[in-house]
């Protein structure tokens, strides 16, 4: 397609007609069972009738002001998502990699407030993601993502998921560790409780920051709320955005008093950060995942999905070879291509997403039905029974 468009996707060639639920209707009218979520974007489906009546009333009544003033729908957000964690202050924004930078902010102006300014490095994992901004795709450090943008940002030491070696890379220029407690894009790795655990120690030890990349695995993702909950630590800091809107764009950083007692006026900000449009969703998706018992949806038909995706690795061993995930962030390890087999469920009416290392990632909406994972998981058998053909 001759497109005005910048080429920074490889699109496939569809467009969407209207969205209910879980499914999608192309605009020559093909359905399709929507197990992207937008990239774990839409929580709650497509078309949610009181989120749609929410933003419809908000944009009946006011946009947009500057946070020159107070904004009530923002107060009220912020309030409640420290009601619901650990947080004591949050920042808003408009997107995950720009949240990932507010956090990495909040991080080094700690130190540096506490008379610590060579404290500034973060220390990251190998097959982490945390954006495409300069300083997020520095903190990932993927070649494939950095190639022909040089100069990177440094401040950042990347390193395996190994206690020992996270243990030996802290040093007294360490202002904090940045995990994803599920890596999303790197092929969905849960990092076991006992690896959040530990670095919760190693933070209170060093007195550094623990930061929870959360805008992939946050928002009842994994079947709670906050993806740390697992563990039973409280991290200094968690970043926040895909699920949030549930559709609308809006980005958060949660943080401690402590963590953030360095941030004041001034040290930050964003125009759109926190408008009340964003806002106002953002509390009505949050209303909504504790009225419709969300959290409870999301581990039972987690197990079902998994159960049945474990299932189709026996029946299609020569094809996929393993399940791993956590709630509705599941990935299916591939042995044939991965995007040979999304291509194909999707031209089988069923909508997956690629990972890194051949992984495909199963991200439903998370008030998605037993019956339409039962239709995801036929599709996805019929997918890989025509892949022979
Ligand atoms: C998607 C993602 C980001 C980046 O979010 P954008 O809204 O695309 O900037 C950051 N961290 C994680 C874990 C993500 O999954």
């Amino acid at each position: 397609m001759n497109s005005s468009v910048m080429n920074t996707y490889n699109r496939y060639p569809v467009s969407f007609r209207e969205g209910n639920g879980a499914w999608l209707t192309s605009l020559d009218n093909k359905k399709f069972l929507d197990f992207s979520s937008g990239i774990a974007v839409n929580i709650l489906g497509h078309n949610h009738p009181e989120i749609n009546k929410t933003f419809e009333m908000q944009a009946n009544k006011i946009w947009h002001v500057s946070n020159l003033y107070t904004i009530p729908e923002q107060e009220l957000l912020a309030k409640k998502l420290c009601e619901l964690s650990f947080a004591e202050k949050v920042f808003f924004c408009n997107s995950g990699a720009e949240a990932v930078e507010g956090a990495i902010k909040i991080a080094r102006k700690f130190q540096s407030f506490k008379g610590s300014v060579e404290r500034n490095e973060i220390i990251t994992f190998k097959n982490s993601f945390h954006g495409r901004t300069l300083a997020t795709l520095a903190a990932a450090s993927n070649s494939l993502h950095t190639e022909g943008f040089n100069p990177i940002p440094d401040g950042f030491v990347n390193i395996p998921l190994d206690e020992n070696i996270l243990k030996k890379t802290i040093s007294d220029k360490t202002a904090g560790i940045l995990i994803e407690p599920v890596q999303g894009e790197g092929g969905i790795n849960p990092v076991s409780n006992e690896f959040l655990v530990f670095i919760r120690k190693l933070c209170d030890e060093n007195k550094i920051l623990m930061i929870l990349d959360q805008v992939q695995c946050g928002m009842g993702r994994t079947g709670k709320l906050f993806s740390h909950e697992w563990s039973g630590i409280e991290p200094d800091i968690v970043t926040l955005a895909k699920g949030l809107g549930a559709g609308f764009p809006i980005g958060a950083v949660l943080a401690s008093e402590e963590a953030s007692k360095g941030m004041q006026q001034g040290s930050h900000g964003s125009t759109f950060g926190g408008n009340p449009v964003g806002c106002s969703i953002a509390l009505k998706v949050i209303e909504l995942i504790e009225k419709e018992e969300i959290l409870n949806n999301v581990t039972r038909l987690s197990g079902i999905l998994i159960c049945e995706l474990e299932k189709l690795v026996e029946k299609h061993h020569n094809k996929i070879s393993g399940v791993r995930g956590k709630g509705l962030i599941i990935g299916v390890e591939c042995i044939e291509k991965n995007s040979v087999i999304t291509d194909l469920a999707f031209q089988n009416g069923l909508l997956l997403v690629n990972a890194a290392n051949n992984v495909i990632r199963f991200l439903p909406p998370l008030n998605i039905s037993e019956n339409e994972v039962m239709e995801a998981i036929k599709k996805f058998d019929e997918t890989l029974s025509n892949l022979d053909i």
